[in-house]
């Protein structure tokens, strides 16, 4: 088989992530959260005071975007890869609602998605690797072999997320929920640098009534065909 580069766009908590982990460590490739580097942007942005509700000190954070250094390390308990920020574990706090109520206005920043994009590309560039995220198949990797676009119907997507920080113990609340990956999803989408959008070769996936094994059997369906050659 032919290693190739898979590109999974699409919008919030539609479960790309689950699907692009499962995939990856069934068939070997590395995966790579892109949407875990730009919340660890914004945890930087918060943890030094650069963020205030939805103002962004834009010239201290372009100051210190070489002070960022952004990791992943596979977690031999989760067997999924954490995210690290400066050395630092900071998987947890990336997911926060704090931080998901802030991060697609650090991620619209043009200069914060240089940055990441070079090291997306950087971590992609020997292929065998699946990257999630909103611009993957139309900018990061346009020559992606593979490219899905995943969506599903807001409600299902706010009850995937509201289980999930449930889980995790964090207080929470639906209508909170549902209307922060609303927001998210619309300033991804009319954002001026890089907007979330379906690239034209991407095969659309909606996802709310399947389940997660169904999803992943779907996906790796689309691998076999796609890297069979
Ligand atoms: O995928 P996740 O929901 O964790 O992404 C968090 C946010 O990061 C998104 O709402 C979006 O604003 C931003 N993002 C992006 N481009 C990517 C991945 C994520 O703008 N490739």
């Amino acid at each position: 088989m032919n290693k190739i580069t898979i590109a999974i766009d699409g919008h919030s908590s539609c479960g790309k992530s689950t699907m692009a982990k499962d995939l990856a460590r069934e068939i070997g490739y590395v995966y790579i959260d892109t949407g875990a580097m730009y919340r660890a942007v914004t945890l930087f942005c918060i943890q030094n005071g650069f963020i205030k509700d939805e103002t962004i000190d834009t010239e201290e954070l372009q100051k210190h975007m070489n002070d960022i250094s952004i990791t992943f390390q596979l977690n031999p308990n989760t067997g999924k890869p954490d995210t690290y920020l400066n050395g630092v574990c900071v998987e947890n706090k990336i997911r926060t609602l704090e931080v998901s109520s802030k991060v697609s206005y650090v991620a619209a920043l043009g200069f914060v998605r240089e940055a990441m994009v070079d090291l997306q590309r950087l971590m992609g560039e020997a292929k065998g690797v699946i990257m999630d995220g909103r611009d993957i198949g139309t900018v990061v990797f346009p020559n992606a072999e593979l490219k899905i676009f995943v969506t599903a119907s807001d409600e299902i997507r706010a009850q995937r997320r509201y289980d999930e920080l449930i889980a995790k113990g964090e207080k929470c609340n639906m209508e909170e929920i549902l209307a922060n990956i609303r927001e998210r999803d619309r300033i991804d989408s009319t954002r001026a640098v890089s907007p979330l959008r379906k690239a034209d070769d991407a095969i659309v996936l909606d996802n709310s009534h399947m389940t997660i094994p169904e999803q992943k059997a779907w996906l790796l369906a689309q691998f076999q065909r796609v890297a069979k050659g």
